[in-house]
């Protein structure tokens, strides 16, 4: 079945929110069952239970600037410098599953302690 984004009803607000395509690929990617949110992101619970430790998939990493992004489960996109990654960067490629935390700093989000995800 071809993923499309879907508009949707949050329960919680009643807002609207889109059920984006790379969202039902990201849960695709992570072996989980697709299963169609009932609650925009803003009110729905952190996906990952640990406290901290968050999935995530790279988005793309740019080795001449030394920084890339991660598609988060949830939420937006988030950035990561080469600093953040642990072990060797060139495992880190477009779409791998990644493990990571957030740290907020004077510049915003940034991933940090990121490892594979296998
Ligand atoms: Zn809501």
């Amino acid at each position: 079945m071809p993923f499309r984004d879907q508009l949707l009803t949050c329960e919680t607000c009643g807002k609207k929110f889109v059920y984006r395509v790379e969202e039902q690929r990201l849960q695709q990617g992570m072996g989980v069952e697709i299963e169609t949110p009932t609650k925009c992101p803003n009110c729905r619970e952190p996906v990952d239970a640990a406290p901290g430790l968050r999935a995530g998939v790279v988005k793309w990493y740019r080795d001449d600037k030394h920084f890339g992004f991660i598609t988060q489960s949830a939420g937006s996109d988030v950035f990561f410098h080469r600093s953040g990654v642990d072990g060797d960067i060139n495992n880190y490629t477009e779409d791998t599953p990644v493990w990571y935390e957030v740290e907020t700093t004077d510049r915003g989000l940034q991933a940090i302690n990121i490892h594979l995800r296998e």
